[in-house]
């Protein structure tokens, strides 16, 4: 049994406009231990499948419409409050992209990751505050004795997201989900926080979801690949088959806007032309089709069904079925 299987997710918010479909019949599993990476453009789903599963979708105006979230068997959307909220402390921690806005000012960083130990572990005072130096040392904070006195302002973003890092892991979660860790950092810290999440993941065997729009960091971290675009998941795969051999057009695409070392800089970035679907009135038919250099008629008429091109890959692609045309120019890509 998978440790976590999101079986036909759909979320939508209500806004002026109408109702925006989200998510649209997400489908993912998450094994024990493993890292896998959510990629795809803002408004493809990513965050809002991932606040799913922790049950952080503000309602209103969001609303988990129909699916199942089962955490070792158990469905989290059928949880009470109370035991959805053990679950957060205890089972599944989560970091996002700016940790000023999930760590508490107010209150000093040891406080914070004592809190979860003492409420989720029952454990004393005395115990919790030496867990969390050990937390602290654990994510590289340099002498944790004194800098669990410290106030979030009196970090570094870097030092921020490690705190963040510390709290989610404290009580040793069976996942942890991680919302574009290192986006709001620059580039030399960021490289840092990567390293020190594949280092935590290898030491505590926690199974992260890596939520990014950076191939680069999915090359870095992760062994399975989920990419989404338009509120579904169009190809899943391990890192190996989604960068060597991928199957969906908007996954050529993705792989081709990506920065690459081996080639001269002119040529390296080709962003996709057009833009992501209307999620207030989905297309009935691909979410790509659009933008997608390959449409066929079918494609506009009717969503694409799944194909198994490995035990670990799959694709939902008209390109996929028999009778269509082969398309050759899929790009080549060296990681
Ligand atoms: Fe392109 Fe059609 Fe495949 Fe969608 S189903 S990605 S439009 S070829
Ligand atoms: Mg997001």
């Amino acid at each position: 049994m998978a440790l976590l299987e999101i079986r036909d997710l759909h979320v939508s918010f209500h806004t002026y406009a109408g109702e925006v479909q989200a998510v649209r019949g997400v489908n993912l599993t998450l094994e024990k231990g493993e890292a896998l990476a959510i990629v795809g453009e803002s408004g493809s789903g990513k965050s809002v499948t991932a606040q799913a599963i922790m049950r952080l979708i503000p309602s209103p105006p969001g609303k988990i419409k129909r699916g199942e979230i089962l955490f070792d068997g158990n469905d989290l959307l059928k949880l009470t409050e109370k035991e959805m909220f053990r679950v957060r402390g205890s089972e599944i921690g989560m970091i996002f992209q700016d940790p000023m806005t999930s760590l508490n000012p107010t209150m000093t960083v040891g406080k914070q990751i004592m809190e979860g130990l003492i409420w989720h572990q029952r454990i004393s005072p005395s115990e919790a505050r030496q867990r969390a130096v050990e937390m602290l040392r654990l994510v590289g904070i340099p002498s944790p004795e004194t800098r669990i006195n410290n106030y979030p302002h009196e970090f570094s973003g870097g030092m921020r997201q490690r705190a963040m890092i510390a709290i989610a892991l404290a009580c040793n979660p069976k996942i942890l989900i991680a919302d574009e860790p290192t986006t709001a950092l620059d580039v030399t810290i960021q490289a840092q926080i990567i390293e020190l999440l594949k280092e935590l993941q290898k030491k505590t065997d926690t199974a992260v979801i890596l939520i990014t729009h950076d191939l680069g960091v999915v090359a870095e971290m992760a062994q399975r690949v989920a990419v989404m675009y338009g509120g579904k998941v169009v190809e899943t795969g391990t890192v190996e088959e989604i960068f060597y051999r991928p199957r969906h057009p908007y996954t050529w695409g993705l792989l081709a806007s990506m920065p690459r070392l081996d080639l001269d800089r002119k040529q390296e970035l080709k962003p996709i032309p057009g833009s992501p679907p209307d999620l207030l009135d989905p297309p009935k038919g691909c979410p790509f089709a659009d933008r997608c250099p390959y449409t066929m008629h079918i494609c506009n008429d009717e969503m694409p069904e799944v194909s198994e091109v490995s035990q670990t890959h799959r694709v939902s692609c008209w390109l996929e079925h028999p009778e269509a045309p082969s398309v050759t120019n899929e790009p080549i890509v060296r990681i």
